[in-house]
């Protein structure tokens, strides 16, 4: 071959790379262009089936006010809501003065509080509690064995009484008991056990007085204590933000769970049948966990969620607000995608199959990400999920997934609070100027600034500008261990008896 031959082919064969170089651009742009739009149609898709336009919310909280009325009424199992009344009906005004201990029961760990109560002056003036975390062998065992259990930690609590403790001569210690598991409220401070959730199974405590067992084991421990109240996580907050605040009148709890209470007129109460409380004023346990509609935007995500979960068919409106959930209807929607539209490759990264394997805490931290980047997004994708180098473009798709879900959540939590102000009229600008405050606890809301600001915002459009200005959501951090105290003395055994 002569030299001109050589250069030819040379020069054939840098054009021929130069254009599969071109052509690789090209695919490599049109897989892009392909992918964006792909991603922007999913995106749009989810955003109509996840969708809460305010006509809709308006429609959300009308059947609220529907459940509830049906609630209290004497057949209560035509609605969703239980609407349990919590018997109630002497929330703490600031007066109470004495000490008094509460025990806070909800989940893995449970405290014991000792309080000094010093009237309007003093207001809390003392406040002592210690944490104790459950054995798990205990959350399964026998009821004895955990009752026995708590009262050995509340008698070693009580022993730790300093000099100042003082009692009035010939009185028990009483006890505000905050048992947040279902209950059968049968007075004040009784009830029966409807069913033991969130990971405790003591079969042989069902459809027993759980203050009755705890009485017995306090008993068995030597220590003279009267359980005066019974309440559950959400009236102690209540009672709670309604001592720090008289404008108090609802307290709704997002956490792991989510539920609501409220300060219901006596004579609005069909289906309570005892004497007329004095207060005319008692508190109902909505259970609004359990609230559906049919206006609530269920998507195909949340029926398998559902279908899938320990108690198919029931808390549906919880398993698309709470905590234990949001960052599971994340991870449907990322795996439906993954399969269909491979959002993070060929293959579907196998973790992404794991229920529950993206928590809240994640999504929460994913949609918190502020860097240009995304780093947060990729980091949470590497360490929760095993997914590596996912581009930019997949990241802003998981970020606005997880807004999409967030926001559904905290607009139709905004609507069930509305609802509870138009069923007691606080809804509309208020002639006196009286301030509605809903008192609000849980780690969800405390943490999830998005999801929080969000549900403000919204509640605020319900309301309007002006009726908007009357209603304040004040964060009452743990305010149902102190709250249940505040019960154990406002319905005391020793009401009418002269202070000394
Ligand atoms: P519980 O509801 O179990 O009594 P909390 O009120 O402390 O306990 O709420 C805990 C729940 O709050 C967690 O299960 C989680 O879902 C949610 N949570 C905690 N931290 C965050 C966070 N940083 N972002 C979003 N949600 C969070
Ligand atoms: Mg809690």
């Amino acid at each position: 071959m002569g030299k001109a031959a050589l250069y030819t082919t040379a020069a054939v064969c840098a054009a021929a790379t130069a254009g599969a170089v071109a052509l690789v651009v090209i695919r490599r742009r049109k897989a892009l262009a392909e992918r964006r739009a792909r991603a922007a149609s999913v995106i749009e898709e989810l955003e109509g089936i996840f969708s809460t336009p305010i006509e809709r919310l308006r429609l959300i909280a009308d059947e609220m006010v529907e459940e509830m009325h049906r609630g209290l009424t004497s057949d209560s199992s035509a609605s969703c809501l239980k609407m349990i009344l919590s018997y109630v009906d002497k929330l703490p005004t600031g007066d109470e003065k004495g000490w008094f201990y509460a025990l806070d029961l909800g989940g893995t760990n449970f405290r014991v509080i000792r309080v000094l109560l010093g009237g309007r002056e003093s207001r809390v003036a003392k406040q002592e509690y210690e944490e104790v975390s459950i054995p798990p062998h205990l959350m399964v065992g026998g009821s004895i064995e955990l009752f026995d259990f708590i009262a050995t930690a509340l008698a070693n609590f009580v022993a730790t009484e300093g000099e100042e403790f003082h009692l009035p001569e010939g009185r028990q210690r009483e006890l505000g008991f905050t048992f947040s598991f279902p209950v059968k409220q049968t007075s004040i401070s009784s009830g029966t056990l409807i069913k033991w959730t969130k990971g405790f199974s003591i079969e042989d405590t069902v459809g027993k007085d759980v203050v009755a067992e705890l009485t017995k084991a306090l008993e068995r421990q030597g220590l003279d204590m009267k359980v005066t109240a019974l309440v559950n996580d959400t009236i102690g907050t209540l009672a709670g933000g309604r001592y720090e605040d008289q404008g108090v009148v609802a307290a709704v709890i997002l956490g792991t769970g989510t539920n609501a209470a409220y300060v219901e007129h006596a004579h609005a109460i069909p289906k309570w049948d005892g004497l007329l409380p004095s207060s005319g004023e008692m508190v109902i346990n909505m259970e609004w966990g359990n609230f559906r509609s049919k206006d609530l935007p269920i998507t195909d995500y949340d029926r398998a969620l559902d279908f899938e979960s320990l108690n198919p068919g029931e808390q549906i409106y919880e398993k698309m607000i709470s905590g234990m959930y949001l960052g599971e209807v994340v991870r449907r929607v990322l795996l439906r995608i993954a399969q269909e539209a491979s959002l993070f490759g060929e293959v579907v990264p196998p973790r992404l199959e794991i229920p529950f394997i993206l928590r809240t805490p994640h999504m929460s931290a994913m949609h918190h990400d502020s860097s240009p980047d995304l780093r947060i997004v990729a980091a949470k994708l590497k360490e929760v999920l095993g997914i590596a180098n996912a581009p930019l473009q997949t990241r802003k798709m998981v970020m606005a997934i997880c807004d999409i879900v967030a926001k559904r959540g905290a607009r139709i939590s905004a609507a069930g609070i509305y609802g509870i102000l138009k069923k007691l009229g606080r809804h509309t600008v208020q002639t006196e100027k009286q301030k509605t405050v809903i008192a609000m606890d849980g780690g969800l809301y405390e943490h999830y600034s998005i999801f929080s600001e969000c549900l403000v915002d919204t509640l605020r459009e319900l309301l309007g500008e002006e009726a908007a200005s009357s209603v304040v959501i004040k964060l009452a951090n743990d305010g149902s261990g102190v709250g249940a105290a505040l019960l154990a003395a406002s319905h005391s055994q020793y009401l009418g008896f002269d202070e000394s």
